[in-house]
């Protein structure tokens, strides 16, 4: 019997490989163009996002990781300074803050979502802090609104770690409207994809500057300091070309989305609440799970072809990964939501007919 079902298994794939017909011949015009950082087909990259996401500034970057590097040293902060973030974000987010050899400072996410908490944003500001990061994770929208008065208020710059969320809106606006720098990845599993990739969008023309030359070695003049972290010309070509159906697939996985959640019918199982005036990018569909053991739930739909991101990542709040214990501030809400949370993919290559495979597993789930 347990044969039987493993031979039949179904595999739902979480990755989505973007596939478009003039992917091939953006590529090929750019290599008549010069393949650098500062070939005009980064400009013209930059000026695609610019016009897509709605802020004054982009600057390309050579991946998401790197682009959070920049986006801290264009903030001010040094070695010694303090910067505040979620613990419900990747690694990705904090090993560059702690190769700064800045102090990460863990603050609790709501109790329903994750956005910071003001309240316990209060206990944790110093005098040292030079920065705050939040990190929508899966593309939802959170309270960036609410955030960007509290850090003006505080007069501290507020990152976004906006890696997941292409596309995601609230009130109308990209969420990078809210952040005095937002940084993406266009990563190969992102809503954008360029393989590696990143970019930083800020309306602040000084930060944009500063951005800028440290990712090109200072422009290379011996007096500001500086790395390089520009983006070659070939996933800048494949950027430009494949932003024109960002919106296209964003749509796609909304339509999935949608089939999945109306035919949901697990008492144990529901989608999160998005706040008022959110647009979901839908990056993945996020359900939240009230089972006595909610892994259990994820494994079992693991074990039959269904992933989940919460598995594949080993998602737990940062402070309870070895390289990052040191900086442990237990945050309650943050560890309650991962740990009753699950990921659905829902990207455009998936059928109806797999959509309806997965919410017939998760409906048929009893526990026992
Ligand atoms: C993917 C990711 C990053 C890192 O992006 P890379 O392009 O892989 O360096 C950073 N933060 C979050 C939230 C991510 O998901």
């Amino acid at each position: 019997m347990a044969e039987t079902s493993v031979k039949n298994k179904r595999v739902i794939s979480d990755k989505y490989r973007a596939s478009h017909e003039d992917d091939t011949s953006s590529l090929a015009a750019a290599l008549d163009r010069g393949l650098s950082g500062t070939s005009d087909t980064v400009s013209d990259y930059e000026a695609a996002l610019r016009g897509y996401f709605g802020n004054r500034n982009a600057i390309a970057i050579s991946s998401g990781g790197a682009a959070i590097t920049v986006a801290l040293y264009a903030a001010g902060v040094k070695a010694g300074d303090e910067v505040v973030l979620t613990p419900t974000s990747p690694l990705c987010t904090v090993y560059p803050v702690m190769d700064m050899g800045a102090r990460p400072v863990f603050v609790d996410t709501r109790a329903d979502g994750f956005s910071v908490d003001l309240e316990d944003l209060q206990r944790v500001v110093t005098p040292k802090t030079r920065a705050i990061i939040e990190i929508p994770m899966w593309g939802m929208p959170t309270q960036v609104d609410e955030l960007q008065q509290a850090a003006r208020k505080a007069g501290i710059p507020l990152i976004l770690d906006l890696a997941h969320s292409h596309g995601s809106t609230l009130h109308g606006r990209s969420l990078s409207a809210y952040g005095d720098l937002s940084c993406y990845s266009t990563h190969e599993r992102k809503p954008l994809a360029t393989g590696e990739g990143g970019f930083i969008l800020t309306d602040n023309d000084d930060l944009a500057k500063r951005c800028r030359d440290y990712s090109r070695f200072g422009n290379l003049n011996g007096r500001d300091f500086g790395l390089n972290f520009k983006l070659g010309a070939l996933p800048a070509a494949l950027g430009t070309s494949r932003l024109k159906y960002l919106d296209q697939q964003l749509e796609a996985r909304r339509r999935n989305a949608e089939r999945f959640l109306s035919r949901l019918e697990h008492p144990s199982v529901r989608p999160f609440t998005q706040i008022p005036g959110a647009k979901h990018n839908n990056y993945f569909l996020t359900l939240r799970l009230n089972f006595a053991d909610n892994r259990r739930f994820i494994d079992h739909l693991d074990e039959h072809g269904v992933p989940s991101d919460i598995k594949r990542y080993g998602c737990r709040c940062l402070y309870d990964f070895p390289a990052v214990a040191q900086y442990r501030r237990p945050c309650p809400n943050g560890e309650r939501l991962l740990n009753s949370m699950t990921t659905i993919p829902v990207h455009p290559s998936l059928s109806s007919d797999d959509i309806d495979y997965m919410v017939g597993l998760v409906n048929a789930y009893r526990e026992g």
